[in-house]
């Protein structure tokens, strides 16, 4: 029998169309075929959840059959196969019985997907915003705990203050139980540090927005790659001078510009320089200066939340801004190696909670925050880019 009249004779349209996408779906480096492995699964994704212990093993010993030899199923094999099935079971499109007899095992799925990714990797972009000598390149250091970023404070010869914000981005790749994270921070040397600093952020700003366009574009293109580079900038880190006296002019002007494109994280800056009374006031100071210039930080408390997030949410919003302490040495301390600073009257552990708050800053941004930093720059910052963008240039 002429398979694709048969196929049309027990398949609606939309239901070729949905096995037609599944198949390409399956079909993860584009070679028109799909390992045999992947039957089972293809089948689940456009009989949606409900097939029967039996059928499905029928499916994969048949798909095991056809994909004997080398392996793989093209889409014209597998359209016959599904066919088969109609055919040799009672089980029809529409008719399909809704409860499970046993375990199929379409949970496999969450299995597939992690493996897929991890074979991806990941990709983070960091930015560092504040004026100089707060201890940025030194912070930035100290997450990664290895030199990621050049401090300012070398040797090098007096001209090394830049006359505009210097864009620095570098790129470290990190790995962790098989786990690849390709990590980027982009360092912006120079801001502030001019006499008239009111479009200090703009370099900032267009950074942000050039990586962006970088990405339509390369959306938009006929053929585009499999997986688009990810070079957004999913978080900023905004430093904040440990003076005690609440916001800048700057600052404010600053972060107004930004938190349309980017997910900004407040930090105050050397919290060691202050004592704990201190720092609790400045905090709250900071706090209401924030919520007075309606300044956006992460996490944005505009959209609706559900239980779950608003629950990881709670401590952070609780804590901003984040007081940290940044140092690249390790001292030795029974044995064990501890990033601190020394001073004379005493020692600041950097990863001592109760010191400050960069352990808690660090894993929140690479233990449980950094999908959702993602998130929100892909659907929130990007979007408004691209909606804007694709307005301007006259679509509908
Ligand atoms: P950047 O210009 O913002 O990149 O600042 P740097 O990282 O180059 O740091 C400027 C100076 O501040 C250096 O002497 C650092 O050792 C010092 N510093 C960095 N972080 C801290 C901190 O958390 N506390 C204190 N007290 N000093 C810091
Ligand atoms: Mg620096």
């Amino acid at each position: 029998m002429d398979s694709n009249k048969a196929a049309t004779q027990l398949l609606t349209e939309s239901q070729i169309t949905a096995l037609e996408n599944a198949f390409k779906a399956g079909d993860v480096e584009d070679r028109g075929v799909v390992d045999a492995g992947q039957v089972q699964f293809i089948v689940q994704q456009v009989l949606g959840d409900v097939l029967t212990v039996s059928e499905v093993r029928t499916l994969v010993q048949k798909g095991e059959a056809v994909g004997a030899a080398t392996g793989v199923i093209n889409l014209q094999e597998f359209k016959d196969l599904l066919i088969d099935l109609l055919h040799t079971t009672t089980t029809r499109w529409g008719a399909l019985q809704t409860s499970l007899d046993g375990y199929v095992g379409f949970d496999t799925v969450l299995e597939q997907q992690r493996k897929k990714f991890l074979k991806k990797g990941f990709e983070f972009n960091l930015m560092v915003v504040g004026e100089s000598g707060l201890g940025k390149s030194t912070l930035v250091n100290t997450l990664f705990k290895s030199k990621v970023s050049r401090t300012s404070c070398t040797n090098e010869p007096p001209q090394k203050i830049p006359k505009t914000v210097e864009i620095n981005t570098v790129t470290h790749v990190i790995e962790e139980k098989n786990v690849r994270l390709r990590l980027s921070i982009t360092d912006t040397p120079g801001f502030g540090d001019q006499v008239n600093n009111e479009n200090c952020w703009l370099p900032i700003y267009d950074q942000i927005n050039k990586q962006f366009d970088k990405y339509l574009t390369e959306e938009r293109s006929v053929v585009r790659r499999k997986q688009i580079p990810d070079s957004r900038i999913h978080c900023c880190l905004y430093f904040i001078a440990p003076t005690g006296h609440g916001l800048k002019a700057l600052d404010i002007s600053c972060m107004k510009k930004l938190h349309d494109v980017v997910n900004i994280i407040p930090v105050i800056a050397k919290a060691d320089t202050m004592t704990i009374e201190e720092r609790d006031a400045f905090k709250d100071r900071i706090r209401e200066d924030i919520a007075e210039a309606e300044i956006k930080v992460y996490p944005s408390s505009l959209l609706p939340e559900d239980e779950d997030v608003l629950q990881a949410n709670a401590p952070i919003r609780k804590h901003l801004p984040l007081a940290v302490v940044g140092s690249d040495r390790a001292l030795t301390i029974n044995n064990k190696s501890i990033l601190g600073r020394q001073t004379k009257w005493g020692f600041v552990e950097v990863e001592n909670p109760n010191h400050c708050e960069f352990s808690f800053l660090r894993d929140m941004l690479l233990r449980t925050h950094m999908q959702d930093l993602k998130d929100t720059t892909h659907e929130e910052h990007y979007e408004n880019y691209r909606r804007q963008k694709l307005s301007e240039e006259g679509n509908p």
